[in-house]
């Protein structure tokens, strides 16, 4: 079979992959596989997860209840996975979910929500946000799904901050150095945090520069949505100091 042979449904799954092994689908994978892409048993997917790489696969059983296939042989093994946490202040629902997709899309590991004291929105939906972050991951060729955690405060974030990890602050006010700069100088597990649309409270930021693992860094002369400034700040990040740097995308 060529790689232009392959199917194009991609699914992550978490059974795992092995030859001849069925892996169980969930109802909402059946349901879209039946309803939406309208998928008999028999045809060909693409299945995947961190631990077992990516396989190909054969619709088996196919019901409203749920369904399995059958993994046939691995296409790619398992491999690295990028390190890059985004702690993000939740905002409205459309931007939250872009700064899920987008994220996932350019590497994060971690997406981790964080409330500050300008954070105007009360809850995150985190089953929603689990979905769109598996969405992209089967879109954008990832074997993983970033770890997306239970909201926390900033302070119980910074109290549990993990020993060697650089925390890059987004910081649109007071002394931030350019983003670029602090790429070609960190090294090591890093972290970025974005605060909300109405910005960090001048404490906050204050509290956050007390702390040795925190670097302030700025994404240019211009006030970014909260979104924007997520996306720039990875993007920016994972091509100049993460896995942007190495091996090209991944096609099939
Ligand atoms: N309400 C604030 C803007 C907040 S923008 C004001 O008007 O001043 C939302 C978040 O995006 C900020 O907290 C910051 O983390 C990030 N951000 C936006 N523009 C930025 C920039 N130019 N440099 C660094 N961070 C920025």
């Amino acid at each position: 079979m060529t790689s232009d042979a392959l199917p194009r449904t991609r699914l992550y799954v978490d059974a795992p992959l092995a030859e001849g092994q069925a892996a169980a689908l969930s109802e909402a994978q059946a349901h879209h596989l039946r309803g939406v892409l309208r998928l008999t048993p028999g045809v060909g997917l693409r299945l995947f997860n961190p631990r077992d790489g990516e396989w190909l696969a054969r619709l088996d059983v196919l019901s409203k209840a749920g369904g399995s296939a059958l993994a046939e042989r691995q296409l790619r093994p398992p491999e690295p996975v990028s390190d890059l946490w985004l702690c993000f202040a939740p905002v409205k629902k459309d931007a939250v979910d872009t700064v899920v997709e987008k994220g996932t899309e350019l590497g994060a590991a971690v997406l981790q929500p964080v409330f500050t004291r300008f954070t105007d929105v009360q809850r995150v939906n985190l089953d929603r946000l689990r979905a769109h972050a598996v969405a992209a991951a089967e879109q954008c060729e990832r074997l993983d799904v970033p770890d997306l955690r239970d909201p926390v405060g900033l302070d119980a974030l910074l109290a549990a901050w993990p020993a060697g990890r650089t925390l890059l602050v987004c910081a649109e006010a007071g002394a931030a150095r350019p983003i670029a700069e602090a790429a070609a100088e960190v090294s090591g597990p890093t972290a970025l945090l974005v605060g909300p649309e109405g910005g960090f409270a001048a404490a906050e930021l204050d509290t956050l520069l007390c702390h040795e693992f925190v670097r302030p860094v700025g994404l240019g002369p211009r006030i970014l949505r909260a979104d924007t400034a997520a996306i720039a700040a990875l993007a920016v990040w994972q091509m100049l100091a993460g896995d942007g740097r190495g091996r090209p995308p991944h096609r099939v």
